[in-house]
């Protein structure tokens, strides 16, 4: 998904939430991301500068929790983590195995927001 419509999607929930908690002010978005999703901070808020402008939530601090890449061996079991920058083929480091699935490294969460 776009960084773009992946922002509009958050800040619609965030604007949701804050109506429900009736809030005049949201200060801070807390999100957790999983780094195989790229999204980096500085971008994202670069993105809810610009859509926030006219919401209760204009100005919004934008806060990035990465989530790691982690994946459990199909044949040993045994769990691993990636460095997903080191540009190497991927494999167990405790059996070599090449098949495996995916824990984690995919979220992109609302972990919490500060309201007013
Ligand atoms: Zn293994």
């Amino acid at each position: 998904m776009h960084e773009l419509a992946v922002s509009k999607s958050i800040l619609s929930l965030v604007l949701k939430n804050a109506e429900q908690k009736k809030a005049n002010k949201v200060l801070a978005i807390y999100l957790a991301i999983g780094e195989m999703r790229k999204l980096e901070q500085d971008w994202l808020q670069r993105y809810f500068d610009y859509i926030s402008k006219g919401t209760i939530a204009e100005g919004v601090h934008i806060e990035v929790k990465k989530v790691p890449v982690v994946f459990e061996c199909k044949l040993c079991g045994k769990e691993f983590s990636v460095n997903l920058h080191e540009d190497k083929k991927l494999l167990c480091p405790f059996c070599d195995g090449f098949e495996y699935t995916l824990l984690s490294g995919r979220e992109l969460l609302v972990e919490k927001m500060e309201v007013r």
